[in-house]
């Protein structure tokens, strides 16, 4: 048993789930240290932790090699843009994160002896043909699409966690996180609740790509911060999917902020993306079994309480 304080880093730390995740570690006790280059993260996500006991900013980008001196204990990769705007804006950056960037990563651990969680992502089962979507489900990815470099750079930082795992004995987790959302998110990173939210406080007509008909499967942040605890303090390997299994048409989701706001339910619509998956909902019995997570927060009150950070602490963010 260990006595000194765990000692986490958190690559990708300046970012939404980042963020949260330093909160709730530095709440939890431990020491963090978070490494961001702040390409799709913000300085006010972690501007309230700079004071805070325990806590180390790095601004480093994983793509090179990081030098922290020291024990760790335990990593959670995050690093890497996330949103479709992001990954298409920084499609090089995107792969190198996912490839040298987890290798770096990676390495570090094994120096360190750390446990070492990757955040991979749904979007390894790209447009899938299968639904639910499984963990042994092997995905429908278009290699070349636009979606490709964000797709593949994880499905790599995958391959790559587990052969470090079986060349050197690294101590890993894989999770799966299918789509979060809640406070922090970026009102312009194109994602669907932001996206609506952006709309409807601004008392504009929801923007629906394609029929709208296509169904998310929304997990609130907190949830998932629990669920990626979960997984790190477990035994376990995966892949393990995350997320909420309460799947909704984008129309619902835009109905469901209409009604919190008060904004009227008016639509535009635009063409629906080229590889945008139509259905997306992750099979999650496999970490109900192994973890005993399941998301507590609903998907009303998620909403709600997005809605309330964006209309009290947007004016500081933008
Ligand atoms: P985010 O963009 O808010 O956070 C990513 C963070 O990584 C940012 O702070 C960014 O500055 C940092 N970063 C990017 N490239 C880096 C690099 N080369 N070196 C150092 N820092 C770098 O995104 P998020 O939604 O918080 O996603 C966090 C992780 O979870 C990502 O790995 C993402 O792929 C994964 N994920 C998120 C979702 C979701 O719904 N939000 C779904 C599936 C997977």
């Amino acid at each position: 048993m260990r006595l000194d304080p765990t000692r986490v880093l958190v690559t990708g730390g300046a970012g939404f789930i980042g963020s949260t995740l330093c909160d709730r570690l530095l709440r939890d006790g431990c020491q963090v240290v978070c490494a961001d280059n702040f390409s799709t993260g913000r300085e006010a996500n972690i501007a309230h932790l700079r004071a805070a006991p325990g806590f180390q900013l790095i601004t480093a980008d994983v793509v090179e090699p990081l030098d922290i001196p020291g024990p760790i204990h335990e990593i959670f990769h995050l690093a890497s843009p996330a949103s479709p705007v992001d990954y298409q804006r920084l499609p090089l950056e995107t792969l190198r994160a996912g490839s040298a960037g987890t290798d770096n990563v990676l390495a570090l651990a094994r120096a360190k002896d750390a446990r070492f969680l990757l955040a991979s992502t749904s979007e390894v089962y790209g447009d899938p043909l299968e639904h639910p979507q499984p963990e042994s489900y092997l995905g429908n990815v278009n290699t070349v699409g636009p979606r490709s470099v964000y797709d593949e750079a994880k499905r790599y930082a995958e391959a790559l966690t587990v052969a470090y795992h079986r060349a050197y004995g690294t101590d890993v987790a894989i999770a799966r996180i299918f789509n979060t959302f809640g406070p922090r998110m970026r009102l312009d990173d194109g994602r669907v609740v932001p996206s609506f939210i952006a709309q409807a406080l601004a008392g504009r007509p929801f923007s629906i790509n394609g029929t709208g008909k296509q169904t998310r499967s929304l997990c609130y942040v907190d949830d998932m911060v629990d669920a990626l605890l979960a997984l790190m303090r477990s035994p376990h390997r995966g892949p393990v999917n995350l997320g909420s299994t309460d799947e909704m048409a984008v129309l619902d989701i835009a109905g469901l902020i209409a009604d919190q706001t008060g904004n009227p339910l008016r639509f535009v619509y635009a063409p629906l993306g080229q590889d945008d998956p139509e259905k997306r909902r992750p099979d999650t019995r496999l970490a109900h079994r192994l973890l005993g997570w399941s998301p507590a927060v609903g998907i009303r009150e998620g909403i709600a309480r997005t809605i309330s950070w964006f209309r009290t602490d947007l004016g500081s963010f933008r």
